[in-house]
């Protein structure tokens, strides 16, 4: 393929890996945000055995790794009765698989300092809403009234939000989900929590509290905590009227350890409401488009895998342009590669949340009663591994990757 100009659109994960991989590859590349500085929203996040082995094939795992916490193990436990729920330990797989959990702003850091150390161009304020596309060349159209281009290839990493993803054949917008959650990140108390387990406590369904050892931000900063709390956002106004001693209260009788992360926050405007919706692009790229990330597909974080599919998007997208001798068919390739993987995911990312977010009963009393004796049979603690880890559907060799060696 010859060199393409390219714009990207959005400098999350996605466009930032993407933006990388491209520039890497001899395109000539602009990095489009709507942020005057681009910076992360959000607090952490897990970082899998698949999203790890696109950043060390960037070059970027011993940065990650330097910031961020290792994590063996997902534990969930019932709040009241103590009864252990989820039990996911990555060693029940071979080869010394880990995640690890990070700061939001430690993987933009570590992806952003490579853009700026390779030079690669970043526009800032430039909202991008619509495309104009003439032939073989495309532009972006702003909210200010701009008219950017023109670019061979337009590739759209900027979120579940994304305008831009109605130019994608077959498009379709995100479901919003009844459940969303309280974020915060905090600083890191170890008392009573483990430091390399995400912890999580539930009752029923309607409730969820967890928290996260995430590392630092910065390699002199402290060592930090996402602490998080499942609410519908239909209620969050309820919660604020009710006041914020009251929420700390039912907090405190359901996990009373987490009483070191209560005291650091002062009120419901120390944390972010989250609101997750749930989309699948049936075919993520348009006329001189590629769709990546979030805005290719979202959905809860319940199996903690959107980042992780926003870097193995990014490295596809790359690899199937590396591989064609025409746009198009590039395009089709990467949509090709992606396929089974992200659809594979998002069905297990469907049906896995109303069992740990919705007003359900029954599903929480199967999750609390069935599913623990069962997870302890063989094989059902390396196939719940593998699915935490995004490998149970191979996502590797569809896009030319081999997974990282972990000894
Ligand atoms: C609370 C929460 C917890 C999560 N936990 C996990 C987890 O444990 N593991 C995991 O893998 N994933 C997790 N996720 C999901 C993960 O955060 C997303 O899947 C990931 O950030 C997607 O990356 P992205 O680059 O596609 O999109 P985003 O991170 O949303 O980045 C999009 C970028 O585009 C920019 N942008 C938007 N619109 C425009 C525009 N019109 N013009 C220009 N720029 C624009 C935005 O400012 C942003 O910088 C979680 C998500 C949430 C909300």
């Amino acid at each position: 393929m010859n060199k393409l100009q390219i714009a990207i659109v959005g400098a999350g994960p996605a466009g930032l890996a993407a933006a990388l991989y491209l520039h890497r590859a001899g395109h000539n590349v602009t990095l489009f945000e709507r942020f005057s500085t681009p910076s992360p929203v959000g607090s952490g996040l897990i970082l899998q055995p698949t999203g790890l082995t696109v950043l060390d094939d960037l070059g970027l795992f011993d940065a990650i790794a330097l910031l961020g916490n290792r994590i063996d193990r997902l534990y969930g436990a019932d709040a009241l009765s103590g009864r252990a729920v989820l039990d996911v330990k990555y060693a029940s797989l071979k080869g010394g698989r880990h995640g690890i959990a990070v700061h939001r702003a430690a993987l933009f850091d570590v992806l952003h300092q490579a853009i700026l150390r390779e030079g690669i161009d970043i526009e800032t304020n430039v909202a991008a809403f619509s495309l104009e596309t003439s032939g073989s060349q495309t532009w972006l159209l702003t909210g200010t009234g701009r008219k950017i281009g023109a670019f061979d290839l337009v590739v759209d990493a900027s979120g579940s939000r994304s305008k831009l993803k109605t130019f994608a054949f077959n498009p379709c917008e995100p479901k919003p989900l009844a459940y969303g959650a309280y974020w915060a990140s905090l600083e890191w108390h170890p008392g009573g929590f483990e430091e390399r387990s995400l912890l999580q406590r539930y009752r029923k369904a309607g409730v969820m509290i967890g928290v996260l050892p995430i590392g630092k931000t910065g390699t002199n900063g402290r060592n930090m905590a996402a602490f998080f709390w499942s609410t519908k956002p239909d209620d969050a106004e309820g919660l604020r009227a009710a006041g914020i001693s009251s929420w700390k209260d039912r907090v405190l009788s359901l996990w009373p350890e987490c009483s070191v992360y209560l005291d650091q926050i002062d009120g419901f405007d120390d944390m972010t409401l989250a609101r997750y919706g749930h989309h699948t692009l049936s075919m993520p790229v348009g006329r001189n488009l590629a769709v990546i990330g979030d805005a290719a597909h979202s959905t809860s974080p319940q199996l903690g895998q959107g980042a992780n599919m926003a870097l193995l998007d990014a490295r596809a997208l790359a690899h199937a342009l590396a591989h064609s001798t025409e746009l198009d068919a590039a395009l089709s390739a990467y949509a090709a590669s992606r396929r089974v993987h992200v659809r594979g995911f998002q069905v297990l990312s469907r049906a896995f949340t109303p069992f740990y977010q919705s007003d359900s009963t029954l599903l929480p009393f199967a999750r609390d009663r069935v599913v623990p004796a069962m997870a302890r049979i063989p094989p059902a603690p390396q196939l719940l591994a593998s699915m935490v880890s995004g490998t149970l559907i191979d996502p590797f060799k569809p896009i030319g990757l081999r997974e990282k060696v972990w000894i």
